[in-house]
């Protein structure tokens, strides 16, 4: 008999770098001079394994900022639709986003997205414009069915 497991958890970084400079990262940016990008075709070979994870483990970003890639969004599209509650990304907001993007991401069907707020000047005020975009743009999708 042949037993099939769900992978546990698929992690990977679409970018190698973060737009903040966190005294306390893991990462230390000191001499990163280029953001590099992960290439469509990469994304495309990964994201064949979407279907085969458990919930919520397929990690688009764990030490860096995904939101620095200019595809990101576009990133999520070539996952299923019945795969994408496997996804989730974590970002720290920084970047200024357009509602576009937090309406892709209310409706995009994925699993979670890890907020990070733990930076020493972290202040409330910097991330309620786009925690209330997402949340009009998730109560628009639910209405919507
Ligand atoms: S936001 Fe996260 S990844 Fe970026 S510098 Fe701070 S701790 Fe590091």
């Amino acid at each position: 008999m042949t037993a099939h497991e769900p992978i546990q958890n698929l992690i990977m970084d679409i970018v190698d770098n973060c737009n903040l400079g966190c005294p306390f990262c893991l990462c230390d940016y000191a001499q990163t001079r280029t953001t590099h990008m992960m290439s469509e075709a990469a994304l495309r070979a990964a994201v064949r394994l979407a279907c085969f994870t458990t919930e919520g483990s397929f990690w688009f970003s764990c030490l860096h900022e995904p939101t620095l890639h200019p595809h990101l969004t576009a990133f999520i599209e070539p996952v299923p639709h019945a795969c994408r509650s496997k996804l989730l990304y974590t970002t720290n907001l920084a970047k200024r986003m357009p509602g576009a993007y937090f309406q892709m991401l209310a409706s995009s069907g994925m699993h979670h997205v890890n907020l990070e707020q733990f930076h020493a000047d972290w202040k409330w005020r910097s991330y309620a414009k786009p925690m209330k975009l997402l949340a009009k743009f998730e109560l628009e999708c639910f209405q919507s069915g």
